[in-house]
C-alpha cells in the first residue's frame, strides 16, 4: 500500500513569514522548496505560543488544552529549574507517528519535543535541554531508542559538544541524514533549534539569527540530498515550518515578586518559592499563568495585576480555555511587546529592565516568545513541496492546527477523532 510513501518533516525553530518574506532570495534552499511547492505564507500558532505546546499541536492538530502540553515546563514551583514535558505519556491525544506505525510505515524523530518514551522506531528524544548530550547519556538511553542513540552517539558525536550551536543542530542533521540513507523511513521528523537559541541572545533579526537562518538552509539542502542518495528523493513530500516567531523585549515583569510582597507566597534566596502558595505565575515568556489555591480575592488580584506596567490583557480561566491554552489556571495574563514575564519571587523591583551585562545568565533575553498567535508581525510560515504538491503556488493563510490533518493525508492516514483544524486543500495538486 503506502509503504513507498515518505514525509520529511523539518521544523526550523522560531522560523517566522517574515523569514522568507524578506529573506528568500538569500536563502538557495527553501527559496527553490518555495518556487518549486506551495508557500502558507501566514499561520497563525497556538496560544502559548512555546516550543513544546506548540510541536505537539503539529503532529496531533489539537489546541494544548485537549492535547495536554500547556506549557513546556511542568508545575514545580519548589525547583529552581522546573521538568520539561519530555515525555509522550503526557500527551493525551493521537500522534501523527503513532499512526503512521500502526499502518506498518517507519517512523523517525530527532529532537522532536515531548517524543521520549514513545514508540518511534528511530528516535533521540530531546530531553535536559539544559544538559543534554553532556552527562545524560544514560538518561537519554532510557528516554529514546538505546542501540540507535549509541550508534550515532558513535559514528557523530564528535560533531556536537553540548547542547552548544550551530553544534548541536551539525550533530542532529548528520544523524537525520544517515537514517534516511540507511533506514528510509516513511516518517521523519527533525526540530533544528540554532536560530530559535541565537534570537534569544541577540535579539529577533540580529545578524546573529539572519546567520544561523542561512545554517538552517544548509541542514534543509543536506536532507534533501540525502533523500536523492536514499532513492526515495521522487517519493517524498518536505515540509519546513516555524513553530512560532520571536518578539524583541528589553523588560522583565516578575509577578511572583508581587505576590510575595503580598504574603500570597513565600519566596526562597534561589527565587523559587515554598510549597504552600495561594497565588503564582507560572511563566510562558510573552504571557503567563496565573493559579492559585484556597484564595478568594480574585478582584483583587486582577486589580493589581491590571496595574502593572506592561500587562496588556488579562484572560479568565473561561477565556484562556478558549483559546486553547490550560483550563485549569485562575487567570492568564498577556505581556505587551517588549516585555516578558520571569517566575523570580524575590527581585527588587516587579518591572526590571534587561542589561546588556545579564545576557548568558538564565531567563534573560533578548527576544522571547510565547505571546497571543494574533500579535502583531508574529506569524509563522509553512512551505510543502514534493510529488502531492502544487508547485508555484501560495496560499495566504492557515492555522498551526490546520497541519496535522494536511499531514495526514500526505500519508494516506487518518486521526480516529475530530480535530481542531482542518487539511489545508489547496496545497494539494488534484
Ligand atoms: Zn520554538
Amino acid at each position: 500500500m503506502s509503504n513507498n510513501q515518505h514525509l520529511v518533516i523539518i521544523s526550523l525553530d522560531s522560523l517566522g513569514f517574515r523569514d522568507i518574506d524578506e529573506h528568500q532570495s538569500e536563502l538557495p534552499t527553501l527559496n527553490k522548496l518555495v518556487k518549486g511547492g506551495t508557500w502558507v505564507k501566514k499561520v497563525t500558532g497556538i496560544y502559548p505560543t512555546l516550543t513544546y505546546p506548540s510541536h505537539t499541536t503539529i503532529i496531533t492538530g489539537q489546541y494544548p488544552s485537549v492535547h495536554g502540553i500547556v506549557n513546556n515546563t511542568k508545575i514545580q514551583p519548589e525547583r529552581r529549574s522546573p521538568d520539561w514535558f519530555w515525555y509522550q505519556k503526557d500527551v493525551k491525544s493521537p500522534t501523527l507517528y503513532d499512526l503512521a506505525r500502526q499502518k506498518n510505515l517507519k517512523t523517525a524523530a530527532f529532537l522532536w519535543p515531548v517524543t521520549a518514551g514513545s514508540k518511534i522506531n528511530y528516535n533521540l528524544a530531546e530531553i535536559f535541554p539544559n544538559r543534554i548530550w553532556t552527562n545524560q547519556v544514560l538518561v537519554s538511553l532510557k528516554a529514546s531508542s538505546p542501540l540507535f542513540i549509541l550508534e550515532m552517539d558513535k559514528k557523530y558525536g564528535k560533531l556536537r559538544q553540548g547542547i552548544k550551536q550551530p553544534e548541536l543542530d551539525d550533530f542532529i542533521t548528520a544523524c537525520a541524514v544517515d537514517t534516511i540513507k540507511n533506514k528510509r523511513p516513511n516518517l521523519t521528523l527533525l526540530h533544528l533549534v540554532d536560530m530559535d537559541s541565537m534570537r534569544h541572545r541577540y535579539g529577533v533579526r540580529s545578524d546573529d539569527a539572519i546567520d544561523a537562518l542561512h545554517r538552517l538552509d544548509h541542514h534543509v539542502s543536506q536532507v534533501v540530498e540525502a533523500t536523492k542518495e536514499a532513492g526515495t528523493f521522487e517519493d517524498t513530500n518536505f515540509v519546513i515550518l516555524g513553530d512560532h516567531y520571536q518578539i524583541n523585549v528589553d523588560k522583565m515583569i516578575h509577578l511572583n515578586t508581587m505576590f510575595a510582597k503580598r504574603g500570597w507566597l513565600v519566596s526562597k534566596p534561589d527565587q523559587t518559592f515554598k510549597k504552600n502558595w495561594q497565588v503564582m505565575a507560572k511563566t510562558c515568556d510573552g504571557c503567563t499563568y496565573i493559579y492559585t489555591k484556597n484564595f478568594g480575592q480574585l478582584e483583587r488580584l486582577r486589580d493589581l495585576i491590571s496595574g502593572v506596567e506592561g500587562i496588556e490583557k488579562i484572560y479568565s480561566a473561561q477565556e484562556a480555555a478558549k483559546r486553547g491554552a490550560d483550563p485549569k489556571c485562575t487567570l492568564m495574563v498577556e505581556a505587551k511587546a517588549g516585555y516578558y514575564f520571569t517566575d523570580e519571587s524575590d527581585r527588587a523591583s516587579v518591572v526590571e529592565k534587561v542589561l546588556p551585562e545579564m545576557m548568558g545568565d538564565a531567563d534573560r533575553y533578548q527576544g522571547v516568545h510565547g505571546y497571543d498567535p494574533n500579535k502583531s508581525g508574529y506569524k509563522t510560515t509553512v512551505i510543502f513541496n514534493g510529488p502531492m504538491i502544487k508547485s508555484n503556488h501560495t496560499v495566504e493563510k492557515a492555522n498551526l492546527v490546520d497541519e496535522a490533518p494536511t499531514f495526514a493525508k500526505l500519508l494516506g492516514l487518518k486521526f480516529p477523532e475530530p480535530l481542531a483544524g482542518q487539511a489545508i486543500d489547496d496545497v494539494f495538486l488534484n
